[in-house]
């Protein structure tokens, strides 16, 4: 087995911080002087916040023309904070890195205590990095566009080729960590799985390679449907998971059957299917604070989205179901 990669190894340490009542002038000052693009917020000694440059330019936008003088790192900062573990691989903050599009991640210890902090810059140089010591070892080593493969490295490690989206292995990466992210804030979110119907049938008529077109033209519709914020992965041969941050299970059903309509209202010819046009079944699952007692595990979110859609499969297919604790709701 190969050795796992650590984040911690490439972090930058120590970091400044400042206290949760620091003033915005002080903010400013520190770093200015310090020549930083971005502070940890403390309080009682554990990190709570970030301030990045562009958190003050944003205050100070909506502000204008005349900030507060009292105003403090408090109101600055954006939290909740995304961190990562100590043993977290750099694998996971590569994901988190991309998928929260962040370019800052606090290193935690143990106990809660800050270790440091990875921005982007020393990903691509960590990777950057793994890829000189792998193309020494292989006596290739070309350092002109090596920065250039390894940014095409970290896309193929992270991305499915065919439908240009996340892969199965950043998918499940994504999930648990969107998961963890949920338990520690009490945040909502959900998980959507749409599967093309008959697709066997597709693919026996018009061929493999136009099955291969057909699966290109379902990831670029589903891109259309989604907000900026939510995740695409290929999930399995013609199967999609969209994982949506800070949504319900409530409002994830409704985009569930706009995406299911989409795909329909498509036109795109499947002349073997009952439809007559290319369709796809949905099934929903998700944790919604104000509602649900218990978390589920990101493998148990993944089965309860599966038997939903399978309910949407015998319920006829071209539909959405939504899981809501044992049984499947009927919802189109
Ligand atoms: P259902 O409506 O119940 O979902 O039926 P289905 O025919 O879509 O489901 P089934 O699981 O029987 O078939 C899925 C097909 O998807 C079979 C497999 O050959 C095809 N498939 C999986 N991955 C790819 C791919 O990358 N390219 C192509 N062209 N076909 C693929
Ligand atoms: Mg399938
Ligand atoms: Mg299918």
């Amino acid at each position: 087995m190969s050795k796992v990669i650590l984040a911690k190894d490439f972090m930058s340490s120590p970091v400044t911080t400042v206290n949760i009542s620091a003033s915005l002038i002080d903010i400013v000052k520190v770093m200015s002087a310090r020549k930083i693009s971005c502070l940890l917020v403390l309080k009682n000694g554990l990190p709570v916040g970030m301030i990045t440059e562009r958190d003050i330019v944003t205050f100070l936008a909506s502000h204008l023309p005349k900030p507060t003088d009292h105003t403090t790192a408090k109101e600055l900062m954006t939290s909740p904070l995304i961190t990562i573990n100590e043993n977290d691989s750099l694998f996971a903050a590569t994901v988190l890195c991309r998928s929260q599009k962040v370019r800052h991640v606090p290193i935690l210890e143990n106990n809660g205590t800050l270790a440091g902090i990875i921005t982007y810059s020393d990903l691509v140089e960590a990777n950057h990095l793994q890829l000189e010591r792998q193309a020494a070892l292989f006596g290739k080593k070309n350092g002109s566009n090596i920065m250039e493969l390894n940014e095409h490295l970290i896309e193929l490690t992270l991305t499915d080729p065919l439908m240009e989206i996340g892969n199965r292995r950043s998918m499940e990466m994504d999930l648990q960590q969107t998961q963890q992210l949920s338990k520690r804030y009490k945040r909502p979110f959900s998980l959507i799985i749409i599967d093309i119907d008959f697709f066997k049938l597709f693919n026996d008529h018009y061929g493999h390679y136009a099955g291969d077109e057909c699966l290109k033209h379902f990831a670029y519709v589903l891109k259309q449907c989604i907000r900026d914020v939510d995740r695409l992965y290929r999930y399995g041969g013609e199967e999609i998971l969209v994982l949506l941050p800070e949504t319900t299970p409530d409002n994830a059903i409704i985009l569930a059957r706009r995406i299911i309509s989409s795909i329909y209202e498509d036109y795109y010819e499947h002349i073997k299917s009952s439809f007559e046009f290319l369709t796809a079944s949905a099934g929903v699952s998700g944790y919604d604070a104000s509602k649900d007692a218990v978390l589920p595990s990101p493998g148990e979110l993944i089965i309860q989205a599966d038997n939903a859609m399978y309910e949407a499969k015998r319920q006829g297919r071209n539909c959405a179901r939504l899981y809501e604790g044992g049984e499947t709701q009927a919802t189109l």
